[in-house]
């Protein structure tokens, strides 16, 4: 099926409310007009000179989002381009897109990545770390950032349960989170999770973004 087709076909499934992050990290801007003609605006890179190089040559109406791990040397790189950081994963890092933010009078949405998975080698808080910022006032005080919501990635495995439960996790702290330090916070509203081979999974348990590379854009060359 051709990318208008998959994008087509995923759309259609998607309950009324969820959004779809197209990735296309490793994909050519050619692949991502195609994706762009189809109606899509929402588009996720995870490597910053990737994301920077590419979003001034494509449509001002794209909606990019930042979901890889960000190191704080090349923060300054995307905060001009990207409408969306997925994947806070220190506090350090909060403050430092909130300053580079307010450098150039912007405003920049960010979800707190959440780490519930098996991997040691994905990034993000424990559900305790964040708790535990939280009560300590971390996400107040921030001109130049809204906090909309939690990020996530489960486990790499064929194990349904497994991920399931991790879906779960995620849902369960950020109603917690809302409730308890984001009470009437309209903005803080945001799962992103689910992936090409989990999406379906993630739809059921509260994901208001899914991100989908292989399914649309077919297997990546790195
Ligand atoms: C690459 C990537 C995706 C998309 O993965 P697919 O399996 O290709 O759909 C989603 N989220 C993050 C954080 C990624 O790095």
């Amino acid at each position: 099926m051709s990318i208008a087709q998959n994008i087509e076909h995923i759309t259609a499934q998607l309950p009324e409310g969820v959004k779809l992050v197209a990735v296309s990290k490793f994909h050519p801007v050619e692949k991502i007009m195609e994706a762009y003609d189809a109606g899509q605006r929402i588009f996720g890179e995870n490597r910053a000179q990737e994301m920077a190089a590419k979003a001034p040559q494509l449509p001002s109406d794209i909606e990019w989002h930042f979901i890889g791990h960000l190191q704080k040397n090349k923060v300054r790189m995307i905060i001009p381009w990207a409408s969306t950081i997925q994947s806070i994963d220190s506090i350090e890092l909060l403050q430092l897109v909130n300053k580079e933010a307010a450098r150039i009078n912007r405003n920049v949405n960010v979800l707190l990545q959440l780490h519930v998975a098996k991997e040691q080698t994905k990034s993000g808080f424990t559900v305790d770390e964040l708790l535990k910022v939280a009560a300590e006032g971390a996400f107040t005080n921030l001109s130049n950032v809204t906090i909309a919501g939690l990020m996530a990635m489960a486990t790499f495995t064929d194990d349904m349960k497994q991920v399931t439960s991790e879906f779960e996790l995620v849902h369960n702290t950020f109603t917690t989170l809302r409730d308890k330090y984001f009470a009437g916070d309209t903005a803080f509203k945001e799962i992103s999770m689910g992936m090409s081979d989990d999406w379906h999974i993630a739809v059921q348990h509260g994901a208001t973004y899914v991100r989908i590379g292989t399914n649309i854009f077919g297997a990546r060359e790195y």
